[in-house]
């Protein structure tokens, strides 16, 4: 990565300062734009200042006073001809203080108010005034910065880097007119800099185009970068996983239920791809309950057949578990051994299940995370398979990649993003959806509930707990602590426990040691406990088909995947399903939109549209924040620009690899190495 201090005109102190803002070069500089501009070509005089809006005056000062109430401020009066101003600091240094002395003229900026002495302006930004001085003629910019750092500083060292640096375009002439862009050198310039006379009110108009290319850019350099890593991991070997396919088929007989239609058809795409020499790299998405385990086992299966193990992790203790539990069931009567390792293990059995391992004499292995510590080291492993993927860490991750170096690798996650941030976010994989649920589910029903009727919702849960049906009463969630968390969730169980007394009731929640919590959820799997009682640590993959009441606590403070995903624990068996969502009143605006988003639909990647149009990106991938750079001018909504930019990314690895390469180092200089993880 380049070094701040190379930058000229930058003081070491100013570098730093730099690198906290993540501009590492003046090609940094020059892509580091405008927040928004202000108007400093006119001055106003102060009896025609609009309260709430910003404006520039010429002053004169005639008073400047420390006043104590209601807090200590600096308080200075000033006049024009036409009226008096007052600037008031709540922050100020005696310096300030001392330049502010009567008769001293002032040229001040800031957004007016209307306050107890008449008009004022809180922090204004101000100089003194020498004699006449020009005013400037254009907007003047203002750039994102941090503490110590000034606009003036900032503003010197872009205009000078937009002097120095190869504007150059990056793109081919011939996909710059194909796609009607504008060059890329203007498009900077009229970003950084528009021109004299342009107004407040027609700059973001004229400004559009100009935005357009530098977000198409952006998207640029994120497609080629992450195919570039695609192409790297594929120009890697990998064993060719092809077999007769017996195994498979006595499997396929003995399942009490056929493939769905969209199951066939990711198996094929999973099948394609283990008989390529090179590795798989491909995400299965599905919907919670969609079937996604099954789909694994085929693939697995088929590295066994052809002489390979294969790997199965998964972020929790419980969701491994219920892997390692459900793969036996369908395995063990072909006559093959599942391997079990993870953290909680007794010492011995994680001996003999990594010695055999070693030896290749388990060719199926699932476990936790405990599959990429040190000393497990895989004979002959052709596949591995992530469950949740996005739940792991990057350290996991590169982990797992680093033991499965030359082996195929599958992610498998029920979160459901929307299809143009998954071309974004996930350019580097293939990827395969399972789109449609198995057959014979009853769809959940939800109902929005007021917490004012718990009463209700406890009656309900004692009905159906009579009538032998199960309960998960979810706890609500409280960001901000852990601890507080914890407690609410405790009292919760206390409250119900003694609501409820015929009841047996279960805890389950974060602080839970690994084997406690799995005991927990193994009586709730056996019916020994009929209300569970959770945090949010049941997420995900648990599976109970006879549970079939779903009751979440302030829902209005979970996220709306977190929603979907939690309701997805019930409707699991035949029985009619309902997921209560209380909530607390008043709710705001936008809580009462999202309950409505999860209220009216079921389908995950409904849901998921819409929460991103609600919430925008952002936080979609958080989800993957193994370091995808934040796009910071691109919005991903814009379906257009992101199908064209993935098409010229194509286009440019192809036909003008030089231009592609020199796309990238502009955008992300030495920083996609983040990506690769
Ligand atoms: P997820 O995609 O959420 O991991 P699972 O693989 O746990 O879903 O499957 C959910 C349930 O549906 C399991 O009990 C599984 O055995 C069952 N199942 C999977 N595929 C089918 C199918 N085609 N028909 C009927 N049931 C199925
Ligand atoms: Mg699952």
């Amino acid at each position: 990565m380049a070094d701040p201090t190379k930058i000229p005109g930058a003081t070491p102190l100013v570098a730093a300062k730099l690198k906290t803002l993540g501009l590492h070069s003046q090609t940094d500089l020059v892509l580091h734009l405008p927040l928004r501009f202000e108007d400093e070509t006119q001055i106003t005089p102060i009896d025609a200042a609009i309260p709430g809006t910003s404006a520039q005056f010429d002053v004169t000062v005639l008073s400047t006073e420390i006043a104590y109430r209601p807090r200590r401020q600096l308080v200075c009066r000033a006049e024009d001809d036409s009226g008096q101003l007052v600037l008031r600091f709540l922050n100020f240094y005696p310096s300030q203080q001392k330049v502010l002395q009567p008769g001293v003229r002032l040229r001040v900026f800031g957004e007016v108010r209307g306050g107890f002495w008449g008009s004022e302006i809180i922090h204004p930004r101000f100089k003194m005034l020498h004699g006449e001085e020009s005013l400037p003629t254009a907007l003047t910019p203002v750039y994102p910065t941090t503490a110590g750092l000034g606009q003036a500083t900032l503003r010197k060292l872009i205009t000078r880097a937009l002097d120095e640096v190869d504007l150059a375009d990056t793109l081919p002439d011939e996909l710059v007119s194909r796609l009607q862009l504008n060059e890329f050198s203007a498009s900077v310039r009229s970003l950084h800099a528009p021109p004299s006379g342009l107004s407040a009110e027609m700059l973001t108009a004229w400004q559009r185009p100009f935005w357009l290319r530098v977000a198409f850019d952006e998207l640029l350099a994120q497609q080629i970068s992450l195919r570039q890593a695609y192409a790297a991991r594929r120009a890697r070997g990998a064993p060719v996983l092809a077999g007769e396919g017996e195994l498979i088929r006595r499997l396929l007989a003995q399942l009490s239920f056929k493939l769905t239609a969209a199951q066939q058809r990711v198996w094929q795409e999973i099948e394609q791809d283990l008989r390529q020499p090179y590795p798989m790299q491909r995400l299965l998405q599905g919907d919670v309950g969609s079937g996604k385990t099954i789909v694994a086992a085929l693939a697995m299966l088929r590295a066994v057949e052809a002489g390979y193990q294969a790997a199965l992790m998964a972020p929790t203790e419980i969701l491994a578990e219920q892997h390692y539990r459900k793969l036996a069931a369908w395995l063990q009567p072909l006559g093959l051994e599942v391997a079990w390792l993870s953290g909680s293990q007794k010492k011995k059995a994680k001996q003999t299940a990594i010695e055999k391992v070693g030896a290749g004499e388990t060719a199926l292995i699932v476990g936790t995370h405990a599959l990429i510590e040190d000393g497990v080291e895989f004979a002959k492993l052709g596949l591995a398979i992530v469950d949740e993927q996005h739940r792991f860490g990057v350290r996991q991750r590169l982990a797992l990649k680093q033991k499965g170096f030359q082996s195929h690798q599958l992610a498998m996650s029920a979160t459901p993003i929307p299809r143009t941030l998954a071309m974004s976010v996930y350019a580097d994989l293939d990827v395969s959806v399972i789109d449609e649920l198995p057959p014979g589910r009853t769809p959940v029903v939800t109902k929005l509930v007021s917490a004012a009727r718990r009463d209700e919702v406890v009656g309900r849960v004692r009905d159906l707990c009579a009538a032998g049906r199960q309960v998960y009463w979810v706890c609500p969630l409280i960001e901000e602590s852990e601890a507080l968390q914890l407690k609410t969730a405790e009292e919760t169980y206390a409250h119900l426990t003694a609501e409820l007394p015929e009841l047996k009731v279960g805890l389950v929640h974060g602080r839970l040691k690994t084997d406690e919590k799995a005991a927990v959820m193994a009586a709730f799997v056996n019916n020994e406990i009929q209300l569970l009682v959770a945090t949010t640590v049941i997420e995900v993959g648990v599976d109970v088909p006879n549970a079939s009441l779903m009751v979440i606590e302030h829902a209005e403070r979970f996220g709306l995947a977190q929603l979907h995903q939690l309701r997805g624990r019930v409707g699991r068996g035949a029985a009619e399903s309902a997921c209560l969502l209380l909530y607390e009143n008043p709710l705001s605006e936008t809580a009462r939109a999202r309950l409505k988003i999860i209220y009216e639909n079921s389908d995950g990647f409904e849901i998921a549209r819409q929460d991103l149009h609600l919430r925008g990106p952002g936080e979609f991938v958080g989800a993957r924040q193994s370091g995808l750079p934040l796009l910071r001018f691109a919005d991903l909504e814009d379906t257009a620009l992101v199908e064209a930019a993935r098409q010229a990314a194509e286009d440019m690895l192809t036909q003008w690899p030089d231009h592609a390469e020199r796309h990238r180092t502009r955008w992300l200089g030495g920083r996609e190495e983040l990506l690769k993880a």
